[in-house]
């Protein structure tokens, strides 16, 4: 299967290309996508087939373009929408994070090819325009978030009959502290997550429990639950990954040590297991030891509610200010605790109905005015 690889040099993308040189003989690369990272020399060696890689940087691309003349290098001069669709690939891998994912997602479920999906922004963002897609086009996803490949897992080998879902999450880096423990936080502590070594912004957004707002958002679009079918428990070791419980009470649960290389694999084996469980297995409530998230701890975390009712235009303004808070909390420019409080601020007033959006150039608007506007509270506040 020919592979497009977006986001190559980040967590996912790094972890994606190790379980991809595991089975070389079933996948191959034929196009990649970098940011700011230059590993563009070990790409290649990792990756003889591949046929062409996008940069941010055009001045690289231009470099790289001479000594590897058998490659085509695309940078943000003819963006990457074109490094996109002059691919040859069967399925893309979205491991791009933030917003900037969305396009990608759009343009391989335009062209009806099978997305392997860590980009849950897509969802967050675009989610009213990936829909059509998916119901009118050939185009599939398959999630490789770890929670909603153990909820696909567990769909897969028990479909019916389901009570409610258990979406697990370990409480984030900085569980159980304090208001004026909160008040001091750096971004150090911000970022160090007890369990997952993954990029700066979700790790942040673990924090906030704004990540699992977008995992209920998430599992909602992708497994058609509604959200009061969906229970966030605790599960302090990342052991338990998501488990579904069933109208006669038992427990179908995906447990397994904090990695995403099963995920990962699973997403690429378009989420079929030769395993008749999928690997899950069934559980008693009490065995699994899930304990009630605290919301009151976790301001951000209802906002799930609004990005389900209120669509695409809603996740884009809301994604759009929290990745600015973030960016601006990681570069110290304002206090851990001024991202909860700006975001209250700027969502006093919610939106009386759902909007509707048409295209991606609109949410891409919207983006960028949202990002700036955020930038002005920052600066007076
Ligand atoms: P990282 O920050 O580690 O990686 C992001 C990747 O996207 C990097 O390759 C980065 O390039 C690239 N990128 C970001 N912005 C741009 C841009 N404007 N132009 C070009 N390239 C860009 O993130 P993660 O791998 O942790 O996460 C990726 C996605 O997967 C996110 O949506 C996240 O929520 C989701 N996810 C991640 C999990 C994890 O364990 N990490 C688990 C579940 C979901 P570069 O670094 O070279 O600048
Ligand atoms: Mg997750």
């Amino acid at each position: 299967m020919k592979i497009l690889l977006l986001g190559a040099s980040g967590s996912i993308g790094t972890q994606t290309r190790d379980v991809i040189l595991k089975h070389h003989d079933k996948y191959q690369v034929v196009g990649v996508s970098l940011g700011s990272k230059d590993i563009v020399k070990q790409i290649i060696s990792e990756f003889p087939e591949i046929e062409s890689i996008y940069l941010t940087d055009g001045g690289l691309a231009k470099k790289y373009q001479e000594r590897y003349p058998h490659v085509a290098f695309y940078s943000e001069q003819e963006g990457i929408e074109t490094f996109i669709t002059n691919a040859d690939y069967d399925m893309m891998v979205n491991a791009l994070s933030g917003f900037f994912g969305l396009l990608p997602s759009i343009l391989a479920l335009k062209s009806d090819k099978k997305l392997a999906l860590a980009n849950k922004e897509s969802i967050v963002c675009g989610g009213d325009l990936l829909k059509p897609l998916l119901t009118k086009g050939k185009g599939v996803i398959y999630p490789i978030d770890s929670e909603h490949s153990a909820i696909c897992r567990c769909l897969k080998a028990e479909p019916d009959n389901i009570k409610k879902v258990w979406l697990t999450t370990s409480g984030g880096a900085l569980y159980s502290l304090s208001e004026e423990e909160l008040d001091k936080v750096t971004p150090a502590q911000a970022l160090k997550h007890p369990n997952w070594n993954m990029g700066k912004l979700i790790t942040a957004e673990s924090a906030l429990m704004v990540n699992k707002a977008y995992e209920v958002a998430e599992a909602c679009f992708l497994f058609n639950f509604e959200p009061t079918q969906i229970e966030v428990v605790v599960d302090k070791a990342s052991f338990v990954h998501s488990a579904i419980e069933y109208s006669d009470g038992h427990i179908r649960a995906y447990t397994h040590k904090p990695s995403m290389e099963q995920p990962i694999e699973f997403a690429l084996e378009e989420c079929e297991s030769i395993d008749p469980n999928y690997e899950t297995k069934t559980y008693s409530q009490a065995s699994l030891k899930l304990e009630p998230l605290d919301e009151e701890s976790y301001p951000l975390f209802r906002y799930f509610e609004s990005i389900i009712h209120f669509g695409s235009v809603f996740g884009t303004v809301f994604n759009a200010s929290v990745e600015t808070l973030i960016q601006s909390f990681l570069e110290k420019h304002i206090k851990y605790t001024d991202i909860t409080a700006i975001i209250e601020y700027l969502f006093q007033n919610m939106p009386k109905n759902p909007m509707k959006v048409t295209n991606y150039e609109q949410l891409l608007e919207i983006d960028h005015k949202v990002r700036d506007r955020v930038k002005e509270v920052i600066n007076k506040w």
